[in-house]
């Protein structure tokens, strides 16, 4: 701040500034004097022009011409280290007209360069016009920076595609990446490069489209702003009168030109069918299909509107695999290259027909081997056109996880329902029946991992005495109620409190609590209550605006939510909780896509602590048998177990007996099956192969039947309370720094 003057000290302040003004009128009179003066050169820069006009090395007029374009083609360099130019990407001293140059400079570092033109020797460049020779594609540095890898990878494909160079006169690709790889971003980068730059020096398209779900079109909104802020406007159409709409749209596809001010359409599938009339009319540069496999239909309306659209590329973006559906594949492939598989009657000819003979069951060797052949020539002209990766890249990006099967033993409460309820009269009846599988033997299962839970859920069968739980109320302890939790009932409630009070008083991490059963949620609720935690519990009845809002406050690090709680059956797909760096899964779901699914919630992109997942299951119960057959099934990759009503297709009466089986005298029954080499006397001499982890089999993970072998320090403080043997393991080494 300005400090005011004593009134003595202002007129020698009035004074000075005058003869300041003074010097400055005398210098501006000299410089004017200066130039004044024919003749003479004051910089020593400048050099008299006669010099090169008299000389007489010049040769003949093309070749001077291409030497002086040769000079100027050099890029203007401006002097200031890591200089990015203004936001309208006009940089100094690049001129406009005349000769041609990349938008971005192809050789700085990063620089993702999309089409190199043929190099030059000095002598060629002196024959060749300059003025059509073409130039590099560079992607714009801004997103260069900020793309990964594989997305690197995506957009080069993606442009070789919609360039006509991966498949000769065609101008289309599928885009199959596994949710969560940047489609999206991929896609903006690619648009904003075609709308900016061709080899040609020009933009190679003036417009493009997204058509997606509805429910999707503020999201491509919102990230085309993210990423590319001021410099290009999307128009996002998803709702408004049929009028409003319609002028919009004769707007957007009247534009043409180098550009245009709004270049990208963002429009659902269901207004873009209603709004075809004016969509057909005139050229789009580039059309993509969000949640692409829509189309998989060729007869629906959706398809024939979007096929009637005049736009010669085409992308397809679709996160699921395309199942194993002949006429799916054409009708996938047939929207982006037209006419690659020939036409549908072509193409049941060529390979739906050999292809389908092949696989009868009494097909000849020679139809085996032809429908063979025929499907490898399809899948050869497919994978041109069809880039998919999985979320196993993802992996060196995450922080490291460590996941950890936790055997919880039962307690003496626990053990002796169990028997009771396994030596029933009405369990044993089930057995002996000798006949298929019924409904009440699954309702028998339910039972059983109810209990493993905790013996609370169980209590009102016991209440009213039903079969198999005659009797068992007099196990339970004199006055005992529901209304509070005691963890001290169950071995995995003992080992989940004292995970969740150790996390509380060590660590400033949150916690994700997930169970199959709703009425385990309750339990967690009445603990969290208990112990003071807060918690938030996902409500099936949420509306999808309230669940974001939940969702956005508690990876919010300063709130003060510690628990999120989550149904495995209730969903939560998609739902991106990485505020949460620790998981407990309290117990398996006989769908080991189901636990993938619940445990991707925290490791997943974005994510910056170390996580840890505790998968809990009882010690030598039915959760054992659930978790074997679950790995099982996951070896197999076979057709998976949706829900307990299929266990009845999966198991014969054998197994149902093995299932109702308690082993009492194992640290863990699963290890025990395994007949491990690597552990003697129940310590592991022999450390996991080095080439394993998480995704490997349990019997390559690290074993631990005491304490001493954990890496995780919350787990060791939980293993005394109920904790017989733990399967642990890391998802990848943590990768060194990089300076
Ligand atoms: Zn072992």
């Amino acid at each position: 701040m300005r400090r005011s003057l004593a009134p003595s000290q202002r007129g020698q302040d009035i004074q000075k500034r005058k003869s300041d003004g003074e010097f400055d009128q005398k210098r501006r009179k000299n410089a004017v004097d200066e130039e004044a003066k024919p003749g003479q050169f004051s910089s020593p820069y400048r050099k008299p022009l006669t010099d090169i006009i008299n000389s007489s090395l010049c040769l003949d007029a093309s070749s001077h011409e291409a030497f002086i374009k040769k000079i100027l083609s050099k890029p203007f360099k401006v002097p200031i280290p890591n200089y990015k130019g203004s936001s309208l990407n006009r940089a100094l001293g690049v001129r406009r007209q005349g000769v041609r140059q990349p938008l971005h400079d192809p050789y700085e570092d990063g620089a993702l360069v999309l089409f190199t033109p043929q190099e030059l020797s000095a002598h060629e460049q002196l024959k060749v016009d300059l003025e059509k020779h073409p130039v590099h594609v560079v992607v714009d540095p801004l997103l260069s920076k900020v793309l990964r890898p594989h997305q690197r990878e995506g957009v080069k494909f993606m442009y070789d595609c919609v360039t006509g160079q991966q498949i000769e006169d065609n101008y289309g690709c599928i885009m199959a990446d596994e949710m969560g790889l940047g489609k999206t971003l991929q896609c903006i980068t690619l648009m904003w490069t075609l709308l900016r730059q061709s080899p040609d020096c020009c933009p190679l398209i003036d417009k493009a489209i997204v058509v997606s779900p509805s429910s999707l079109v503020k999201n491509w909104y919102n990230e085309i702003s993210k990423w590319l802020g001021q410099k290009l406007n999307a128009l996002a159409i998803d709702s408004g009168s049929k009028e409003e709409i319609d002028r919009n749209l004769v707007h957007f596809m009247r534009q043409q030109g180098r550009r245009t001010p709004s270049p990208i359409l963002i429009i659902s599938y269901e207004t873009f069918r209603l709004h075809i009339g004016v969509l057909h009319k005139g050229n789009v540069g580039l059309v993509i299909c969000d949640e692409g496999h829509r189309l998989k239909n060729s007869e629906n309306q959706t398809y024939q509107a979007l096929c009637g659209l005049n736009a010669k590329r085409r992308i397809l973006l679709s996160g699921t695999p395309i199942q194993n559906d002949l006429l799916e594949y054409f009708s996938l492939i047939h929207f982006v290259n037209r006419g690659m598989l020939g036409t549908a009657q072509e193409f049941k000819r060529k390979f739906e027909l050999p292809i389908l003979r092949g696989r009868d069951a009494d097909a000849t060797d020679g139809d085996h081997k032809k429908g063979q052949e025929k499907l490898q020539e399809l899948v050869g002209i497919v994978n041109k056109c069809i880039i998919r990766r999985t979320q196993a890249l993802l992996t060196r990006y995450l922080p490291v996880k460590i996941e950890q099967v936790v055997c919880c033993n039962l307690t003496p409460l626990q053990k002796t329902l169990y028997q009771l309820f396994v030596q029933s009269k009405a369990v044993e009846c089930q057995l002996a029946a000798n006949q298929k599988v019924s409904a009440s033997s699954l309702s028998f299962i339910t039972q059983l991992k109810k209990l493993c839970n905790h013996p609370d859920l169980i209590y009102d069968k016991c209440l009213s005495n039903e079969a198999g739980f005659e009797g068992a109320l007099d196990y339970f302890p004199p006055g005992h109620n529901n209304r509070l939790v005691k963890p001290e009932y169950s071995g995995k409630f003992l080992v989940l409190d004292c995970l969740l009070a150790m996390i509380k008083a060590t660590t400033d991490d949150k916690v994700v609590l997930v169970s199959n059963y709703t009425q385990t949620l309750d339990l967690f609720e009445k603990l969290c209550r208990q112990r003071g935690y807060i918690f938030v519990r996902l409500d099936g009845t949420m509306t999808i605006k309230k669940r974001a809002k939940v969702v956005e406050n508690f990876n919010n690090p300063c709130s003060p939510e510690f628990i999120f709680m989550l149904s495995s059956k209730a969903g939560g797909c998609g739902l991106n909780l990485i505020g949460a760096n620790r998981l407990v899964m309290f117990d398996p779901d006989w769908n080991p896509a189901n636990d993938e699914q619940a445990m991707a919630r925290c490791w997943r992109d974005g994510q910056k602590k170390e996580c840890y997942i505790y998968r809990l299951i009882a010690t030598g119960t039915i959760e054992e048998k659930i978790f074997q057959r679950q790995a099982h099934k996951k070896a197999l990759s076979s057709c998976v177990v949706d829900n307990e009503e299929d266990v009845e297709r999966h198991f014969s009466l054998g197994d149902l007996k093995e299932l109702f089986k308690l082993n009492e005298d194992t640290k863990s029954d699963t290890h025990d099956k395994f007949k491990c080499r690597r552990c003697v006397n129940n310590i592991q001499v022999k450390p996991p192969p080095p080439d394993s982890d998480c995704n490997s089999d349990l019997s390559q993970w690290c074993h631990s039947a005491d304490k001493k072998g954990l890496v995780d320090i919350i787990l060791k403080g939980a293993w005394d309370p109920g904790i017989s043997f733990v399967f642990h393991h890391r998802s990848h080494e943590k990768q060194k720094e990089t300076v």
